[in-house]
Order: C-alpha cells, then structure tokens, then sequence
C-alpha cells in the first residue's frame, strides 16, 4: 500500500482546521494525502485559510476541490486516522486499534552471535552525529522503533539485509546479520555494516509510523521511488544526501572508544561500505552513480574499495593482501 506512493509529485504538507475537525493535509500536485481525523486536536496552530485551495501556498483547500484523500495508510477514501498520543496511524486498513504497546527489549539483540553483540553494546553508547542518535532512537522508549537484530545466512556479498517489512502489531523492525562474513573481518567492518543496517531499520521504521514526517523528512526519496522502483537503491541515495557522513562520524567515535588512531578518512571510506555497488537491469554489479558523483576520483573510489574490502577479508578488492586496521571480529 504505502510502497505505491505517487513518487513524481510534488509534495506539500500544512496544518488545517475546518469546523471543529483538524488535520494534517499533504498536496499532490492537485490531490490531497489528509491524516489525522475529525476532532483530533492539531500538534501545530492551523494554518490562516483564505479557501482559494492552491496547493502549497499555505491555504486550506476550497471544499471539494480534491476529490481524491487518501487516509494515513495511504488507502483512497479510507478509515484510518492518526493517533497522536502514540504517533500511529490506526484504524481503516491498519488493522491496528490501539497504540501498540512499548515493546520492552528496545534493541533485541538475543538472537545475535556473541561477537557481533559486543560490538553493538559500544555502539549503543555512541552520542556523536545523527546516525548514533539513530541508535539512541532504537535504544530509548520511542514508540514504535524496536529493532530485533538476528544472525542468519545472507547471499555472497551481502553482510546485512534489513526487511521493508514493518511488524505494526509489535512495533518492530529485523535485521539479518551474516557473522559468517566476518570471521577474517575486523571489528569496524561489522560495527560499519550494523551502522548501515541501522539507517535502513531507521527509515523503514520511520515510514511505516510517521508517514506524513517522512514526506515532510525525506522529499526527495519520494520522488526517486519513482525512478528506482525499489527499497534499496532509494534508501542507498538517501544515505549518500543525509547519513554517509554521520556513519563516518559514528565509526570514528567507535574507533576512538576502542583505542584506536586512525585518521577520520579511514572511517569515512569504510562508511561508504554498502553504498558503492548496485546491480544494473542486466544483472550486472555496477559502481553506483552517487559513488561516482561524490568520489569523482577514480583512485579515491579504489582507495575505498581497497580499505572496505581489507577490513573485511585481509585482501584488497584485486585480492592481494592488504591488512586490515581493526581488531579481529571474533566472529
Ligand atoms: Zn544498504
């Protein structure tokens, strides 16, 4: 349902009241995305109306100019509405009817190899940058982001992979690591992949319960659903415009609390890890043009390539050997 977002519009957001009903209203481009519902109290004082309806210049739309609204599940016409005691869109299609509960287990780390769950507890102490304030946000009590992180077999190349799949009812999203991966790997490769994985736990997390922010967060990933028709390569642009640099940050502030010294360079190739490849219409694996655009330098690009794949593998990406800065994985 919210996977067909109409990616090529514009979109505008804006408060707006109308008798003694409030919501929140999203234009596209002519239609209007509305959440919330008929007296649930507003979270913004609305927005001045002047009922002439034009989209995106602070106006409250002219009654029946749109007549296509979509609810909070994004469903034409439906029932949902949102909840803003618990941030949730509930009720129509939503199958949800009362706040989910806080789900104690904040991290649900227990299915996770040893070795990986060491390197997550010092993540977890992270405080430097949004990526580690990503971390805090799984950690804390904020309703709704709970992140189960499980082992588990991953195909050749993949050391993470985390579902789109948001569970509503428990308010949880997985993670599969492949500590497989990492048994020659150091511990900043698997303390980069657990980053990774926590930008995409992220904003899958935040989608699925906050719709109407995310629009408002994330314009652009909008847009480029329509381009790239998949998760992956649309939350891997989105890394590239908003958290590369904070996993850089983030890795750094890691290194440092586990006593290494290693220039901040270091840390922001190995964030780039997950980012530099994408598989073409082909089947082919491609360098991605947001690699080649940020790291216009061909031997900058190798020189990534080279530390991410030694820090993983003790080889750099032509195979030769190549030691790598961290300590062993353990894994
Ligand atoms: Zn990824």
């Amino acid at each position: 349902m919210a996977e067909q977002l109409p990616a090529t519009h514009i979109w505008y957001g804006q408060n707006w009241s109308e008798g003694n009903g409030y919501g929140e209203v999203y234009f596209i481009s002519g239609e209007i995305f509305c959440v919330g519902s008929p007296n649930t109290p507003p979270n913004e004082i609305p927005a001045p109306d002047d009922g002439n309806g034009t989209p995106g210049d602070g106006d409250q739309p002219a009654p029946g100019e749109y007549p296509n609204v979509f609810d909070c599940a994004g469903t034409l016409n439906g029932g949902a509405y949102w909840n803003y005691s618990c941030n949730t869109c509930m009720g129509g299609t939503t199958g949800i009817t009362e706040c989910p509960p806080l789900f104690l287990s904040k991290i649900d780390a227990t299915q996770l190899k040893p070795c990986m769950k060491t390197i997550l507890d010092t993540i977890k102490k992270l405080s430097n940058g949004s990526v580690a304030g990503i971390i805090q946000k799984f950690s804390g009590n904020l309703p709704g982001y709970n992140w189960i992180l499980k082992d588990g077999g991953l195909p050749i190349g993949t050391n993470g992979q985390t579902s789109s799949i948001y569970n509503s009812s428990m308010g949880t999203v997985t993670t599969i690591f492949d500590s497989s991966k990492f048994t020659m790997g150091s511990d900043l490769s698997v303390a980069r992949t657990i980053l990774h994985e926590s930008v995409h736990a992220y904003l899958i997390t935040f989608f699925k319960t906050n719709l109407p922010n995310f629009i408002g967060s994330y314009p652009q990933m909008v847009q480029e659903w329509g381009i790239y028709n998949n998760w992956n390569d649309t939350h891997h642009a989105e890394f590239v415009r908003s958290f590369v640099n904070d996993i850089g940050v983030a890795l750094e502030e890691y290194g440092k609390k586990n006593g290494y010294n290693l220039p901040s360079q270091f840390y922001n190739d190995l964030a780039w890890g997950g980012l530099t490849h994408t598989i073409d219409a082909n089947g082919n694996v491609i360098e991605t043009n947001w690699f080649k655009t940020n790291i216009p330098n061909i031997l900058d690009r190798q020189r990534i390539l080279n530390n991410l794949s030694a820090e993983q593998y003790g080889v750099n990406s032509n195979g030769n050997p190549q030691s790598k800065k961290g300590n062993n994985s353990g894994c």
